[in-house]
């Protein structure tokens, strides 16, 4: 028996200690590590199950156990990490119809396309704000290596107020769809936030979104004016901080914007006719913002296809699609915290990397925006002490571009390799 024990004791140590000795390793033709400001150029950095444990000038020659990966025409980055996707849906003019149309199979059938999509466009971690609750589902497979994508941490629902943007019976026939409440997310006092956070938690978000303003792709006809009081707010706020989630704002109009900073929201998402006040109260509170160009640009594109959007949605993405670019531009010279997110899903999941060119058009320095995607993001999402850097003892998200994005940000669009927590999905 003793002896029986022994042999297969030592057989699952044998087999443990030659598994665990396979390390990889990454020729890096230039890294940027996500963390200091330089560019690196040939640099080895060695994975060992799902961690980085190594990072060595040169060209490292492993042994006859280890894979040697060969990046020398690219540039090494930690995964990109996006504040802003909607990972169920995409948009397209059947959008409207959809909504009544689909049903959660057919969501999470779709959702699985996007979130493949988008982690094959090196996008490592993304923000999910807002969805139906297959997002949930959708994390859960992931994180169990059922299907591929991102990392999602998700807000399951958006929390509304009744009309706003994020109520999901805008436009429909109110004899089919009721009148939703907490539960739905769309709360119309202090006491039905805590009871909308508190059902958030239960359903297993991990972050929380609310609409502070009117949005522009609601069926609805204001795109811009506050749509929380203080004390709704204060319960937002308070009662997420007490479940440990990171709270993100829609905003579009000054207003409401304003105020979700005052009450402690940890960032602001669009942020399209932010005043120079708003500016200066999220520095002074640290608050984020999280410009979402892409989503601009897009909506204002579709606009001009008669039919594309309903009809009362259009001016609002004339009015709203062309401001965010210069905003932003504003807001990172005045020293606004910036995290990269785009709202994918509002324009089609994986083309996220075109943002950097937006960002760096409206005038950031690339390396600033590849940090926003990386260190800044992991630090707006309290994961940095495990993600958002190349770092010995960080869990080895890490991508390659082709050639050198600081001397042309279109390369953050052509993504050739990418190794989430030690494994391979493209090479
Ligand atoms: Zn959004």
């Amino acid at each position: 028996m003793l002896k029986h024990f022994l042999i297969s004791f030592s057989l699952v140590f044998f087999s443990c200690a030659t598994s665990f000795a396979q390390r990889t390793i990454l020729h890096c033709g230039n890294l940027i590590d996500g963390k200091t400001d330089d560019i690196r150029s040939q640099v080895s950095v060695i994975i060992e199950g799902n961690k980085i444990v190594a990072i060595e000038s040169g060209f490292t020659r492993g042994g006859s156990n280890d894979k040697v990966i060969n990046l020398k025409q690219q540039t090494v980055m930690p995964g990109l990490m996006d504040m802003h996707v909607h990972i169920e849906h995409q948009n397209s003019p059947a959008r409207q119809v959809e909504s009544y149309t689909l049903n959660p199979a057919d969501v999470a059938y779709n959702a699985q396309v996007y979130a493949e999509r988008t982690l094959m466009a090196g996008f490592t971690t993304v923000r999910d704000l807002g969805g139906s609750g297959v997002n949930v589902a959708l994390k859960k497979a992931i994180n169990a290596g059922k299907v591929k994508g991102p990392r999602i941490y998700t807000a399951e629902k958006t929390i509304a107020t009744t009309g706003g943007h994020g109520d999901p019976t805008n436009g429909g026939k109110i004899a089919l769809l009721g009148d939703p409440g907490p539960k739905e997310g769309v709360i119309n006092s202090e006491a039905d936030a805590r009871k909308a956070i508190r059902q958030r938690y239960k359903n297993g978000a991990d972050v929380i979104k609310i609409t502070a303003t009117g949005g522009v792709l609601s069926v609805a006809k204001d795109g811009q004016g506050p749509q929380f009081k203080m004390d709704e707010l204060k319960g937002i706020v308070e009662t997420a901080e007490e479940y440990g989630f990171v709270t993100a704002a829609h905003a579009h109009g000054d207003e409401g914007m304003y105020r979700a900073v005052l009450a402690g929201i940890n960032s602001i998402e669009h942020g399209t006719f932010m005043s120079q006040r708003t500016m200066d109260l999220m520095i002074e509170k640290g608050t984020y913002y999280v410009p979402t160009i892409s989503a601009g640009k897009f909506v204002v594109e579709k606009a001009q296809i008669p039919g594309y959007f309903p009809a009362v949605v259009v001016p609002k993405a004339l009015e709203v699609g062309p401001k965010i670019q210069g905003t932003f531009g504003e807001a990172y010279k005045r020293g606004v915290k910036i995290a990269f997110g785009t709202d994918a899903g509002v324009f089609p999941h994986g083309e996220n990397g075109k943002e950097f060119m937006y960002m760096v058009e409206a005038g950031m320095a690339p390396m600033e925006a590849i940090k926003s995607a990386t260190m800044t993001a992991s630090q707006l999402l309290r994961i940095d002490d495990q993600y958002g850097s190349i770092e010995i003892g960080k869990v080895a998200d890490i991508i390659a571009v082709e050639g050198n994005p600081l001397t042309d940000i279109s390369n953050m669009t052509k993504v050739k390799f990418v190794m989430k927590g030690g494994v391979v999905y493209k090479d």
